[in-house]
C-alpha cells in the first residue's frame, strides 16, 4: 500500500494497515466532523500521553461529537498498539472521533453516532540536526467565532495546508502564521519561539491557535531551567531580528529554524537546550 507499518484499533479489534472506515455518507468525510490527536511513543515512553488523550475529548466535544473514551482507555490502547511494533521504531499515536451518521445537513443526524479509533504508524521524527527555513504567510489563522480553533480538528487544516504549499512553492521549509490582528500566531501546525540576548518570547494563546501541549511542556521544562520565557504579543518584525527560532509540536518535538526569509540563522544554544530538556523528561 505504501504505508509504513500502521495498526489501527477499530470497535475492540486491531487491524493491521489502514482499514476502510467512513463511506460516503459518513458525516465526516462528507461534512468535515473529525477531529484527531498526535502524541509520540519512542523508547517505551509516551510524552504526556494522557494530555493528548483528554484533548481528543475535549476537541470531540468543541465539535459537538461525543467522546466514548476515557483517558485511561485510550492510554492503554496506545500501549496495546506500541506492543505491537518493534521497540526502537518511533510512532505517531493518532485517536480520532468522527461523526458516522449523516445529515439531515450541517450537524449528524445522529448525535450518537460518534465513533472512534486509534491508530499508531512507525513514523521517524525529524533527526538531531534537522532545521527549518521560514517565510510570512499570506494566510492566517481564523478566530474563535470564525472555527473552532481551539480544536484539533482535520476541518481546520486545508487553510495550514495552504499556507503550507504557499512557503513550500518560494522554498521555504514551513511559515509563520499570523492572527487576524497581525499578530504571529504558529507554523501550519507546530508553535513558534523566538529568542533575543537569552530571553524566549512565544505568542500569548488568545484564541486563535492551538495552546500546544509540547508548547506547555517546553515552557514549563525552560522555565524550571532558569530561563525567563515571555508570553506575548509577538509582530512578525520581532521574528525578523530574532537571536534564535524554533518550533514545537508533537511530531518532531523541538527543531531549530535556520533561515527567515533571506536572512541565515545559526541554530543557537536555547533551541538545543530546549530539545535536550524535552528528551530528558520524557525519559524520566
Ligand atoms: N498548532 C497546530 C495547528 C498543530 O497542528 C500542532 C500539532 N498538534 C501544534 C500547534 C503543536 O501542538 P502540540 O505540541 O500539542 O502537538
Amino acid at each position: 500500500t505504501g504505508w509504513s507499518e500502521t495498526w489501527t484499533w477499530i470497535d475492540g479489534t486491531w487491524h493491521e494497515g489502514n482499514p476502510p472506515m467512513m463511506g460516503p455518507r459518513s458525516h465526516a468525510a462528507w461534512l468535515g466532523s473529525s477531529v484527531f490527536d498526535g502524541a509520540r511513543v519512542f523508547s517505551g515512553v509516551m510524552p504526556d500521553i494522557d494530555l493528548h488523550c483528554q484533548r481528543v475529548n475535549d476537541s470531540a466535544v468543541a465539535l459537538g461529537l461525543k467522546p466514548t473514551m476515557s483517558v485511561g482507555q485510550m492510554v492503554e490502547l496506545t500501549r496495546e498498539g506500541a506492543s505491537k511494533f518493534s521497540p526502537d521504531k518511533q510512532l505517531y499515536v493518532k485517536p480520532m472521533y468522527w461523526a458516522e451518521s449523516d445529515g439531515p445537513g450541517v450537524i449528524a443526524g445522529d448525535p450518537d453516532s460518534t465513533r472512534f479509533c486509534m491508530c499508531l504508524f512507525d513514523a521517524p521524527m525529524a533527526p538531531e540536526g534537522a532545521a527549518n527555513s521560514l517565510t510570512l504567510s499570506s494566510f492566517r489563522r481564523p478566530t474563535l467565532d470564525c472555527m473552532p480553533v481551539n480544536a484539533k480538528a482535520g476541518c481546520l487544516y486545508p487553510n495550514n495546508a495552504r499556507a503550507m504549499l504557499e512557503a513550500k512553492a518560494k522554498g521555504f521549509d514551513n511559515a509563520i502564521v499570523l492572527d487576524m490582528l497581525g499578530n504571529v500566531a504558529e507554523l501550519t501546525s507546530a508553535n513558534v519561539f523566538m529568542v533575543k540576548e537569552g530571553v524566549v518570547h512565544t505568542p500569548v494563546p488568545n484564541g486563535t491557535f492551538l495552546n500546544g501541549i509540547t508548547r506547555q511542556r517546553v515552557i514549563s521544562l525552560l522555565r524550571g531551567a532558569g530561563v525567563t520565557v515571555h508570553e506575548r504579543s509577538l509582530r512578525y518584525a520581532d521574528f525578523q531580528d530574532a537571536d534564535e527560532i524554533f518550533s514545537t509540536g508533537n511530531y518532531n518535538k523541538v527543531v531549530p529554524v535556520n533561515r527567515i526569509d533571506e536572512r541565515q540563522l545559526e541554530p543557537g544554544p536555547v533551541a538545543a537546550r530546549a530539545r535536550q530538556l524535552y528528551f530528558e523528561f520524557s525519559k524520566a
